[in-house]
C-alpha cells in the first residue's frame, strides 16, 4: 500500500473529527519521525507535548514490555504495585498528597471538578455550587471539561453544558475578582494557557488569585496538562511561582506515550471530597500504565531531564527572538522552557504544512501562533536545525 491508500482508507473509515497533514506515521527515533516513505521529520510537537522522552527510549521500552509479559490490567478493586510506585513517585515530584489516574486529560479534570464539588457540599451542607474559569483556556472535550473551556466554537453545538461556570480574563485579576460570590468553589486554570496561544500567567495574577482562594475557601484547580511534567524546567509550571494549587490535574507527558492522566489534591481537599462510591474508572491506572508513569518518572531523573531543559531552553528562546527580530511576519515570542509559541501574521496552517514538505514537524496554537512543544531530550542542534527548516518555510509562504 502507498501513502494515499493509506489517507483514501482513513478518509473512508475515521469519523471526519481532523483535517489532517497528508503524512502517515511509521516510526520513530530519538527526536525523528520516519513516515511510510521513509521521510524524515524533526518533532518539535512531540505528539502535542506528549513524547516527552522522544522515541525509542530503551529503558521505558523495556519497563512497559517486562509489564505486559506480567500483567496489564486487573482493576480498581485490588492494589497493583507498578501503581502504587506510579502514585508514590508523581505525589513526591508534585507535593501533592493524593493522587486518582485517570485515563486522558480531559478525565483528569471532571475528576478535579468532581472533587471540588464535592468539597464545597461537605462543608456547605448543599449542592448548587460555580466555577470560574479563563477565557481563552482549554480543559478538554468531555461536557464537564468543556464547559470549563473558554471558547464558544468548542462549546455551541452542545450547549446546555454543566451550569454554573463563569469566565474571566487570563491575567486580568479584577475580571476573577469580580466574579466571586458565595457559590464559588473553584477558579481553575491552565498555569500556562496551551491551545489559547502559549500565555503564561504573571505572577501577580496567580498569586492574586491564590489568594482570593484563601480569603474565600475557593478551591484553586491548576491544569498542568501541557505544560507540566518538566516542559517549562519545572516538574510542574506551577512550582516556578510561590504558590501551590488545592488541585492539580496532569497527562499527556505522564506516560510518555501511554494513554493515563491524574488528578492530585492536597490532604485538606482529600478529606472532604470524594470518597468510596464518589468516582471510578475501570482502566483508569491499571498495572500498565502504572509501568509507565512509574518508569518515566525514573528515567526523568536519571537523565536529569528538568536540568537539560534549564540548559537548552534558553538557547531556543535565543534563537526565536533572533527570528523574531529578522521576520516581519512574525511579531512575538511567548512561552517558557520548551513550550515556545511564535505569534505570526502568515497563515499559521500553511507554515506548519509547508514546515512538514521541509521536514520538520511544528504545530498551530490559537488563531496565530506557532507552537512547538519538543521532546525534552532535544539538543542545541535540533534547534539549530529546527531555525534552519523553519526559515525554509517561513520564506517561501512569504512568498
Ligand atoms: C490536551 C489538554 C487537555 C485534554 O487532554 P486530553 O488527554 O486530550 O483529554 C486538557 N487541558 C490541557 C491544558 C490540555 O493541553
Amino acid at each position: 500500500m502507498n501513502k494515499q491508500n493509506y489517507i483514501d482508507n482513513a478518509e473512508a473509515n475515521l469519523l471526519h473529527t481532523y483535517n489532517r497533514f497528508s503524512l502517515v506515521l511509521d516510526h520513530g527515533e530519538g527526536v525523528y519521525l520516519y513516515d511510510t516513505d521513509g521521510k524524515e521529520y524533526l518533532d518539535f510537537a512531540a505528539g502535542i507535548a506528549v513524547c516527552s522522552l522522544g522515541y525509542g527510549n530503551e529503558k521505558l521500552n523495556q519497563a512497559l514490555k517486562d509489564q505486559i509479559d506480567k500483567l496489564t490490567h486487573t482493576s480498581n478493586l485490588y492494589y497493583s504495585v507498578p501503581t502504587i510506585d506510579a502514585a508514590e513517585k508523581a505525589l513526591k515530584a508534585s507535593g501533592m498528597d493524593r493522587i486518582f489516574f485517570t485515563n486522558s486529560g480531559t478525565e483528569a479534570i471532571e475528576g478535579a471538578i468532581k472533587a471540588a464539588k464535592k468539597y464545597a457540599y461537605t462543608r456547605d451542607g448543599h449542592a448548587g455550587h460555580e466555577i470560574i474559569a479563563m477565557n481563552h483556556s482549554f480543559h478538554g472535550r468531555s461536557l464537564g471539561a468543556l464547559a470549563v473551556t473558554g471558547n464558544a466554537h468548542y462549546q455551541e453545538p452542545f450547549e446546555p453544558l454543566m451550569p454554573g461556570v463563569r469566565f474571566a480574563e487570563y491575567n486580568d485579576l479584577a475580571s476573577v475578582e469580580a466574579l466571586i460570590n458565595e457559590k464559588t468553589c473553584a477558579i481553575i486554570m491552565e498555569t500556562i494557557q496551551g491551545e489559547g496561544g502559549i500565555y503564561p500567567a504573571e505572577e501577580s495574577f496567580l498569586t492574586g488569585v491564590r489568594k482570593l482562594c484563601d480569603e474565600h475557601d475557593i478551591l484553586l484547580i491548576l491544569d498542568e496538562i501541557q505544560c507540566g511534567m518538566g516542559r517549562t524546567g519545572k516538574m510542574f509550571a506551577w512550582q516556578d511561582y510561590p504558590v501551590k494549587p488545592d488541585i492539580m490535574t496532569t497527562a499527556k507527558a505522564l506516560g510518555c506515550g501511554v494513554p493515563v492522566g491524574a488528578f492530585l489534591m492536597t490532604q485538606k481537599v482529600a478529606d472532604q471530597s470524594l470518597c468510596p462510591g464518589d468516582h471510578g474508572t475501570t482502566y483508569g491506572g491499571n498495572p500498565f500504565v502504572g509501568a509507565a508513569v512509574s518508569a518515566v518518572f525514573d528515567i526523568y531523573d536519571e537523565m536529569n531531564i528538568l536540568d537539560h531543559v534549564n540548559e537548552v531552553a534558553p538557547y531556543l528562546e535565543e534563537k526565536l527572538e533572533a527570528l523574531v527580530a529578522k521576520y516581519d511576519c512574525l511579531t512575538a515570542r511567548r512561552g517558557k522552557g520548551f513550550m515556545q509559541g511564535l505569534v505570526c501574521t502568515l497563515p499559521v496552517g500553511k507554515v506548519s504544512a509547508k514546515a512538514l514538505e521541509k521536514g520538520l514537524i511544528v504545530i498551530t496554537a490559537g488563531s496565530d501562533v506557532i507552537r512547538m512543544v519538543p521532546p525534552l531530550v532535544i539538543e542545541k542542534k535540533h534547534v539549530d536545525e529546527m531555525i534552519e527548516k523553519l526559515e525554509m518555510a517561513l520564506n517561501e509562504v512569504e512568498q
